[in-house]
């Protein structure tokens, strides 16, 4: 995203305060009070703290005129308001999928089999940060690991397509998702499926909760909820 006459910083060498790379780089930098506001995550994510440019690369995902034009050229069915951004959303970019604003299936899909080549996954349930420049590439289809709001999670697909199972065939039996992740049930809710088939889910759930809280507490965003 090229800036304006008003937006360019001057044609002077500078390095990028977000990437820390040559500012001007993918075309004239941007002055860092265009580009960026003050809430733009923490200001120990900013690579060259003093900096007054930003690179035209990491305006591009610190904007909402261009999230805006890339939902809309692509047709994404993905809710807009003025305010949306980068950040309002989670995303994955893979280099054999390309972008995807991941739905509960795609998460599924993506962290149980993971796609060829590098990818990146970032999950947000806040959209208040703005997780994708400090995402985590992965390049390892047995073992990787993603960024959940800000904090770092490794993936064992073939445990969490495991974890992802059990749970479902929980939800499908009639528990609730939260008590599932929770471990709290309430007497009701355990009347209602029966108790002998509580305690075969919950034994096998239990033993995520105590050894894979990560990987439950992801199971319990992507996990499919059984058809109507
Ligand atoms: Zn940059």
């Amino acid at each position: 995203m090229q800036p304006t006459h008003r937006e360019a910083y001057p044609e002077e060498p500078a390095r990028c305060a977000v990437c820390g790379g040559d500012a001007h780089a993918y075309g004239r930098a941007w002055r860092r009070e265009k580009a960026i506001s003050e809430s733009f995550g923490p200001s120990e994510s900013l690579s060259v703290q003093h900096s007054r440019a930003v690179c035209c690369a990491c305006v591009h995902f610190a904007i909402g005129k261009t999230f805006h034009a890339t939902i809309v050229r692509r047709g994404l069915q993905v809710k807009l308001w003025p305010q949306a951004s980068w950040r309002s959303y989670s995303h994955i970019f893979s280099e054999s999928l390309g972008h995807i604003i991941p739905r509960r299936e795609d998460w599924r899909r993506v962290l149980t089999s993971p796609p060829g080549g590098r990818f990146m996954a970032v999950m947000t349930n806040t959209g208040m940060k703005n997780l994708v420049y400090r995402g985590l590439i992965a390049e390892d289809g047995d073992l990787f690991a993603m960024l959940v709001e800000d904090r770092a999670v490794w993936v064992n697909p073939r445990l969490l397509g495991d974890i992802v199972l059990a749970f479902e065939a929980a939800l499908a039996d009639g528990l609730r998702r939260d008590d599932l992740l929770s471990g709290d049930y309430s007497a009701a809710s355990i009347f209602k499926v029966g108790r002998a088939t509580w305690q075969v889910h919950e034994e096998a759930i239990g033993q995520f909760r105590r050894q894979s809280l990560h990987l439950l507490r992801l199971v319990h965003a992507i996990a499919a909820s059984p058809a109507r």
